[in-house]
This record gives structure tokens, sequence and C-alpha cells, in this order.
């Protein structure tokens, strides 16, 4: 690990969250800055679901720059906040907030991480049929920047909290007057609406280490014409996006998303381009177990 100088004007960011040992935003974050030459450094603080006023009070008066935030703070940091962007209001969660000489705004890049994570990659989501598997953090963020971009979305969560889907439907209904179907995830709602859509996202934890050998989708319901993004980036091959490229179907990693969300925090905190394809090296890197 190299050591860059820290002078009495480095300016801080960081991520919070508990537990936070795994985090790879450092790495991200840190590799970027110093490619940058920026006189910035990145940290992450373990802080308590207790302590958190007490955190964003000493982001202000530690005069810290930018703070990434993670589980279990996203939802429980907005009263804290000055601002919010009108996403993460919409959404009622937030990742990223940003210091301007005192005032603290909330934004959530996970939501505008993953839509730049399909536009990169020339999927525009306007308009197309999309089916969204799991009602959890991931997919209500998920959820939200495609309905914002005038998706047409179905949610499907497992029966034992189907509940949790029919309230972010409902949640989304309102929010953008629009139909949005819950359904149970089984494999009969799973064959009807998949022959249905353009664009599946997995925003289950399934396929996740430790669990690699298991897919949300059986292989034989996928079609060759679709997007199948994977919002599990660990492993970053899953087995759905395999069996999804086996038959033809372009595939996204969850990886893009996680690099996306720290790259448009980069550039809210610098004011500069993020080096997007520097920062993916550097998670790989970790996740990949690589890391000198
Ligand atoms: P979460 O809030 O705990 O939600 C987990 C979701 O997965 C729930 O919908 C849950 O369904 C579902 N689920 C779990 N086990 C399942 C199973 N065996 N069968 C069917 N559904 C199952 O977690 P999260 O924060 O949303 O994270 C979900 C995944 O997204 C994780 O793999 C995480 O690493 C990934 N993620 C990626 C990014 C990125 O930037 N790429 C960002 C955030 C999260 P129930 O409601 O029925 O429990």
């Amino acid at each position: 690990m190299s050591t860059r100088a820290i002078s009495g004007k480095t300016k801080i960011c960081g991520v919070i969250g508990d537990p936070i040992e795994h985090t790879m935003s450092p790495v991200m974050h840190n590799t970027a800055f110093s490619k940058l030459g920026l006189d910035y450094v990145y940290v992450a603080f373990r802080v308590k679901a207790a302590e958190l006023s007490q955190a964003v009070a000493g982001m202000k008066a530690l005069n810290i720059t930018g703070l990434n935030v993670t589980i279990p703070h996203k939802v429980s940091i907005i009263p804290f906040l000055d601002k919010l962007d009108p996403l993460a209001e919409k959404i009622g969660a937030v990742n990223t907030v940003t210091n301007n000489d005192g005032v603290l705004t909330g934004a959530n890049t996970d939501a505008s991480g993953f839509l730049q994570a399909l536009m990169d990659q020339g999927v525009d989501p306007a308009k197309k049929r999309v089916a969204i598997l799991g009602a959890g953090g991931a997919a209500r963020a998920i959820c939200f920047s495609l309905a914002e971009r005038g998706a047409e979305l179905v949610i499907l969560n497992r029966k034992l909290e189907l509940d949790w889907a029919e309230k972010l439907a409902a949640e989304i209904s309102g929010a953008f007057n629009k139909e949005v179907p819950a359904l149970e995830l089984n494999e009969a709602n799973l064959a009807a609406t998949l022959v249905k859509s353009e664009l599946l996202v997995n925003a289950t934890s399934v396929g996740m280490i430790p669990n690699p050998d298991q897919t949300p989708v059986p292989a034989s319901l996928l079609k060759p014409g679709m997007v199948v993004f994977d919002a599990v980036y660990n492993p970053i091959q899953t087995r759905l996006r395999r069996e999804a490229e086996a038959i033809g179907a372009k595939t996204i990693s969850g990886l893009d998303m996680l690099v996306w969300q720290g790259a448009l925090a980069f550039e809210k905190w610098t004011g500069q381009k993020p080096p997007f394809a520097l920062m993916q090296q550097a998670a790989m890197k970790v996740l990949t177990g690589h890391e000198k």
C-alpha cells in the first residue's frame, strides 16, 4: 500500500457504517485521489446506531468534506441532514453526504450509480419492461431510479416478505403515478413476467458468497434478447450472469453499480471527473484477493 503525504490542507472523506471493516470504498477513492493528484484522504469509521447524531455533528465540526453512508444508517441519517436531493428524498435513503460550508446535503448514488451502470453499457431503461427481484435496500434504490427514468416495473419478492414488495410497489405507484405490480417470487410468476421483460434485475442476495452456486432464476426462463443485471458483485461473475451469457443475453455486473455509486460521490466531493476504470480495477483487486 502506498502512502501519500497528508498535509495541514488535506481534505477528509470517508464512510460510516456498522460493521465497516470489509468496505471497498477506501481503496477505490484513495486510488482515485492519488491518480488525480488530489490532496484528499478517505477513511472508514465504524459508527454505532446510537452514536449517529454525534457522528453527523462531528462531520460539521471537523469540516469533513464528504461521507458515504452504509448499513444501518442510510435511512436514520436523514433527520440530521440539512438538505436532500430530490431522488434521495423520494427514496427515503441516503448513501452520500456532501458538506458545503457547513450545509450537509444527502444524495443517493446507489440509485444514480445503478442507472449510470446501465447507461454506460448502452442500456436505457426508459419505457422498457423490467422485472426486479427483491424488495430490500438495493431493490428500493434500483426501483426508484428505474421509475424516475420511465421504466415499467414488476417487483417479485419471496412469499415470506411479500408485504415488503407490496409496500415498495405502492410507494413507487404514488411517487410516479404508475401501476407497479408486486408478485410472489416463484417459478410460475417468473415465467409469466420474464416472457414480457426486456430487462431483468436481481436485487436479492441469491447467488452471493457463500452460496455462489445458487441462482434466483432457472436458466430455462432466460431469453437471449434480454439484458440481465445482477446487483450481486461478490462473486463478480455470478451463476445468473454465467447462464444468461451462455444463451447469448447481455449482462451487467453489480460491480459496475458499486463503482459508479463511488464515482458519482467522488465527483460531488471533488468536482472532478472520476477515473471510473481505475476505481473499478481497484475494487476488482480487492474482490479477487490480489491486493498487494
Ligand atoms: P437486503 O435489504 O437484506 O435485501 C435482501 C433481498 O434479498 C430481500 O428482498 C430478500 O427477500 C431477498 N432474499 C434473500 N435471500 C433470498 C432467497 N433465498 N430467495 C429469495 N430472495 C431472497 O439486502 P440488500 O442491501 O438489498 O442487498 C441485496 C443484494 O444486493 C446483496 O447481494 C448485496 O451485496 C447487493 N448490493 C449490491 C450493491 C451494488 O452496488 N452492486 C449495492 C447494494 C447491495 P426477503 O424480503 O424475502 O427477505
